[in-house]
């Protein structure tokens, strides 16, 4: 062996995503990432996404799962988990004895929710007071523009859904920052003190009601507006899941076009890839399982969050059909946990391990762990989990990388692993490489997009 062929042989050399493709896959790389976006601006919210899930999934051909309902190979179906999370299913040949091939994303995002009273005026502006939802760097939330986005259950029982901010014909909302002139002692405070969560107050208004000489006549005039539009009373608030998030459309990024921008990459970015190809699957060996989960920001708990036992409810209705455990179905399951990593960021190398650190347009990443500081909170994939990953994706040509999160004590990250693997289902992490996570405006590369999206085609064919 000359020494380029033992380079070749022994070394471990990815190569670059674009030194990979071919046309054909350039323009269903495009075409893949076109309806991604189209998705992003549709769901910025957990139940949007949803409602945007049950109309694709209805459309081809999923029905609602109900308990005690026959099920044969082929079969395709669904169920709404009370609009905040979705669980979709293709019965495969094999039995559910046999175990599911399975993904799980995330659907919800950091944002800042509303306060359950949280309008009020102050010097004759009106606000809404927020409590944020999720980790954020609460600076990087003032004076851009924002949106609302969510739902108000009326005494009546009526549902009211309310978008403010997104069509062009919108206004748009805002939480103030202090100019730089007067910022002396702003500045010397850390990035972590200089806006407070108690800061982060939403401006709605500033025009005081016509003819009205009483208290707060701007914040009376606001609950005119919203009451005008939506029938909405203060009181309303109380039964609201209301919600702030960055306003506008994903977006095309770079001189190249080679990025996407956009509110909430973390994880709709991998729930879309997920979701299309379960749409588009025909009769799979292993039943194909989809699960789009809630609540992964604050810790994957409650009702609609990952360790619900809401996956336990639908997995046993599938497996009753079959006259089998659902325990013996979870020990032969595998899942992969699809959440995004951080994109090596040259702005920040000391952050990072180069060497294990995942970079834009190399593909897919593979996570062996998450968690922080000695692999607290991580699932910790086995290497035979990581070998089934790497024969997979080699067989189906998925293009991936390996990613962990940040170096050792610098900080890290969780996703829904963990929680599956506690199922006893083998799980491994894996997702798009991000910039700027968690940020009003990340980003992500269409190659390594489209790549997780053929990823998550190939957990559900299988080996
Ligand atoms: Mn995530
Ligand atoms: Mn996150």
């Amino acid at each position: 062996m000359n020494n380029e062929t033992l380079r070749e042989t022994l070394l471990f050399q990815p190569k670059h995503g674009y030194d990979r493709m071919n046309d054909a896959q350039r323009t269903e790389m495009e075409s893949y990432c076109k309806e991604y976006a189209a998705f992003m601006d549709a769901a910025k919210t957990e139940r949007e996404a949803v409602t945007y899930a049950v109309a694709a999934a209805e459309k081809a051909g999923f029905r609602p799962l109900a308990p005690g309902m026959e099920l044969k190979p082929g079969d395709k179906v669904y169920r709404n988990n009370r609009g905040k999370s979705i669980l979709l299913a293709v019965v495969g040949k094999e039995s559910l004895a046999q175990g599911a091939n399975i993904t799980a994303a995330h659907i919800d995002s950091p944002r800042m929710d509303l306060k359950p009273n949280p309008l009020y005026e102050d010097s004759e502006i009106a606000y809404f007071k927020t409590h944020y939802y999720g980790g954020i760097k609460k600076y990087q939330w003032t004076a851009i523009p924002l949106a609302l986005h969510g739902v108000v259950y009326k005494k009546n029982g009526e549902v009211i859904t309310v978008t403010i901010g997104e069509s062009d014909t919108d206004p748009v909302l805002c939480v103030s920052d202090l100019l730089i002139h007067l910022s002396a002692d702003q500045m010397k405070k850390t990035l972590a003190e200089g806006i407070t969560g108690e800061q982060l107050n939403v401006i709605l208004g500033t025009t005081p009601l016509a003819g009205d000489d009483g208290a707060d006549r701007v914040k009376l005039a606001v609950m005119n507006l919203l009451h005008e539009k939506y029938g909405l009373v203060e009181e309303d608030f109380l039964s609201a899941e209301l919600t702030i998030v960055p306003a506008g459309k994903c977006r095309e990024v770079g001189l190249d076009r080679s990025l996407l921008g956009a509110y909430g990459h973390d994880d709709r970015v991998c729930s879309f890839a997920a979701l299309l190809p379960i749409l588009r699957l025909g009769t799979p060996e292993r039943t194909a399982v989809c699960v789009l989960a809630d609540k992964e920001e604050i810790g994957s708990v409650g009702i609609s969050g990952m360790q619900s036992q809401c996956f336990e409810s639908f997995m046993a209705d599938l497996c009753d059909g079959q006259k089998v455990s659902l325990l013996r179905c979870f020990e032969n399951s595998f899942c992969l946990s699809a959440d995004v990593t951080n994109a090596f960021d040259p702005n920040f190398p000391e952050t990072c391990d180069k060497r294990n650190n995942s970079k834009l347009n190399y593909g897919v990443s593979i996570c062996k762990y998450t968690g922080s500081r000695g692999k607290g909170g991580a699932s910790d994939a086995s290497a035979e989990a990581m070998g089934y990953v790497r024969s997979l994706f080699e067989a189906h040509n998925v293009v991936w990388q390996i990613a962990t999160l940040g170096k050792v004590d610098q900080g890290g990250g969780g996703t829904v692993a963990a929680y599956m693997a506690n199922r006893n289902i083998v799980t491994v992490d894996a997702g798009v490489p991000v910039l700027c996570m968690h940020a009003p405006w990340e980003l992500v590369s269409k190659y390594d997009c489209y790549m997780t999206m053929k990823a998550m085609e190939a957990v559900y064919a299988g080996l």
